[in-house]
Parts: C-alpha cells; structure tokens; sequence
C-alpha cells in the first residue's frame, strides 16, 4: 500500500520533475496509473512493490497531502476523502460494527449528530452522548462493547474543551480506540496524537483550505487502523479528487501564517465583545471566562478564529444583527480568510431538536462568528455598529 512509506511517493514525484523542472507540485489529474509490464502490475496490486493503482484508492496529489498530515499531526499513515463528513463516516465505520458502542461528546457537528442518530442504529452502531462539561460522569458510560470515544474540541458550535491528556488515559485504561476530530483547532494549534489519540480527523473545507473553495478531510493516525479504513474506503469510493488535494496541500504551506492572524484577530474581537453593552455573553478559549481556559492553555497554543456570543434579547436581536452586517458573510462555512457569521440553531444545527440544541448549549441567540483575516479594526466596527441597530 503506498501510504506506508511517504517519502518513497516524493521520491517518485521528485524523479517526474526533471521534464520540465517545475518548482510546485503538479496536478495529477488521472484515474489510473501505468506499469512496465505484467509481473510489475501484478506486484503493485498484490503490495509488493510501491506504485500508484487508482485514484479511487490514492493518487500522488492525494499522497502529498497525506504525507504533510500526518507530518503536522505526528501520525503513522492517513487517508484523504471528500469531504470532512466522509472522514468521519470511515474513521467510524470502517473501525466499529455490529454490537458496538461508541462513546461521543454530547457538543458535535451536526451532521456527525445525524450519523450517531439516525445512520449508524441501522448497521447495529449504538452511542451515549457524555457532557464535556462532565467529564468525572465519563468512566460510568463505558460498557463491554464500548469500542471508540469519538470527540470535538473545541466543540462546533458550543467551543466546549475536553482534556485530551486525561481522555487519553481513559481510552488507555480501557483500551478504547480515541477519535479525536481536531477540526477547530488544526495540528498548528493541538495535536491529539501527543495526548493518546489514535485516530485525527479533519475537515480541510475549514482552516485547511482557508478560502472556501475547496472540500476534503483527512484522516490520520495509527497504521493498523488506517489499514482498515483504506481498505473501508478503497471499496466505498469517497476519495477526495486530484484537484481538491492539490489546493489543499499547497494550502497548509501558509496554514500557519493564517492561523497567527485568525488567532490574533479572534483574541481582539473576543476581547471587545465580552465589554459590549449589547452582549449577553461571549465564548471564545482563549478568554480567562471561558470555563475551560485552563485546559485550553494546557492543550492548545492559541485560542482558535471562532467566537461565539449571545446578543442581548435573543433570537430576534441575534437575527436583526445578522442582518445588519455589512461586511460579513452570512454563510455556512467556517475558517474562511473573510469574516463570516452564522446562526446555528437556524442552519447547521437546525436538524436537532430544540431540547438537543439546549443541551449543548445553542441557544435561540447564539451567533458564531469564524474570524476572517481582515484588518482587525474593519471587523470590530462593522460587528459595533450591527450590535448597534440589534436593540
Ligand atoms: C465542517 C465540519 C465537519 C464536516 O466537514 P465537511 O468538509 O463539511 O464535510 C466535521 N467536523 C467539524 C467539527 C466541522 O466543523
């Protein structure tokens, strides 16, 4: 399998420059891939020999951005798809079936909500949800047939923070597989792996990306488990394409510099709206009330690009301030190098039912706002004045 030994694939892309000497990695845009002769296709198919088969199972541009995960997460082996949600179907479906139970963070993604919910019972998959904020209530959860802990932090949209240190040793004591999606933070930001994580899952549609162009995930982690999820996958056909990976990798060269300004950006923004008459009250990690700061300082280097905040009065108030914004996004997405706010109980999490959008704490008002690269001062001020006509 060619995702066992990276950087005999650099190798191979190096030795396909001397052509025309290109400096950027180029765009493989092929579904299948050509051999010498009889008995070297047969080695490549049966594992023998390194070598490129397929797209649906890995292509060179696939590879790179595979390699640069895993280099950035600290893991053995990856697998590309695409998009973050078809990473995280495999990284839980090709690992646990029948009987099995997982045990998942109450605060997640919506459409990870969904596949707990409703797709996963009809293949025998069953789950409890646990509290981040409880996490002493954790341990009673476990049953014999508990196979996986399945993790957000910071969590979408509630930007709760779970201990990965102590979570690490509670999937060790228990020998449970740790599945930690490190969406929010990306590998610049936390590296589960360092805290016992055996599987990291990502979206590169978010901060990967950077831009909104693009969708992807990936998948990182132990070899033997991402054996298994090649091999889920490699039959299932969520590969990501050629070009997508292609952005994506180019796009992690200059993830860390974008991160620095998300992050500082964030940290300004947080910090005015927490003193805005306007606002009922703010989230952001990297703020001292954030009720797990603590942990936040211990796990992650900054607090991230997304805030959340409550504007005073609630649903009525949270709409007529999203109306008002002049220069930023009302979108979906998130990690974008423009601002972007969105209302979760209307949009992502709007699937849930109200009593699970209170329980992890998206409430009526909750805007979230993913903090772009703009100059600082452009978005204080078009976010001031929006508050201002919200009352
Ligand atoms: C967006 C998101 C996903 C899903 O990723 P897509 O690329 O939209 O499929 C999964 N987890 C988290 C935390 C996300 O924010």
């Amino acid at each position: 399998m060619s995702q066992k030994k990276p950087q005999t694939d650099t190798v191979r892309i190096q030795a396909e420059q001397t052509k025309f000497r290109e400096h950027s990695v180029p765009l493989y845009l092929t579904s299948s891939f050509c051999y010498d002769n009889a008995e070297q296709m047969r080695a490549v198919f049966a594992d023998e020999e390194e070598g490129f088969i397929y797209s649906r199972f890995s292509n060179p541009n696939a590879q790179e951005l595979i390699d640069k995960m895993c280099s950035l997460e600290g893991a053995e082996a990856g697998f590309a798809t695409a998009t973050g949600m078809a990473t995280v179907y495999a990284s839980i479906a090709a690992i646990v079936g029948n009987g099995d139970h997982v045990l998942a963070c109450r605060s997640i993604f919506g459409s990870t909500h969904t596949l707990f919910t409703k797709i996963f019972p009809r293949f025998g998959i069953t789950h409890t949800y646990v509290d981040a904020n409880k996490p002493e209530t954790w341990e009673a959860e476990i049953k014999p047939n508990t196979k996986m802990i399945f993790v957000e932090t910071p969590s979408n949209p509630g930007l709760d923070i779970i201990d990965l240190e102590w979570l690490g040793k509670l999937a060790e004591k228990h020998n449970l597989i740790l599945n930690v999606d490190n969406c929010f933070a990306t590998p610049l930001l936390q590296k589960p792996i360092e805290f016992g994580a055996h599987l990291v899952t990502h979206s590169g549609t978010k901060w990967m990306d950077g831009q909104g162009r693009v969708m992807g995930g990936v998948v990182v982690g132990k070899q033997e488990l991402i054996d298994e999820i090649y091999t889920f996958c490699r039959s299932t056909g969520p590969a990501i394409s050629p070009f997508n990976a292609w952005v994506l990798s180019k796009s992690l060269e200059t993830l860390e510099v974008r991160l620095d300004r998300h992050c500082e950006n964030a940290l300004t923004l947080a910090n005015c709206l927490e003193h805005h008459p306007e606002v009922q009250n703010v989230r952001y990690p990297g703020l001292m009330s954030h009720p797990q700061y603590d942990i936040a300082q211990k796990q992650m280097k900054k607090g991230g690009g997304l805030i959340t905040f409550e504007v005073k009065g609630g649903l009525e108030q949270g709409k007529r301030f999203l109306d008002n914004l002049t220069m930023c996004s009302l979108t979906a997405n998130l990690g974008d190098s423009r601002t972007i706010a969105t209302h979760p109980a209307s949009t992502t999490h709007a699937k849930l039912s109200e009593e699970e959008r209170q329980a992890v704490g998206i409430t009526p008002g909750l805007v979230r706002i993913s903090v772009g690269l703009e100059n600082i001062a452009d978005i204080i001020s078009d976010i001031e004045q929006a508050l201002g006509k919200s009352k």
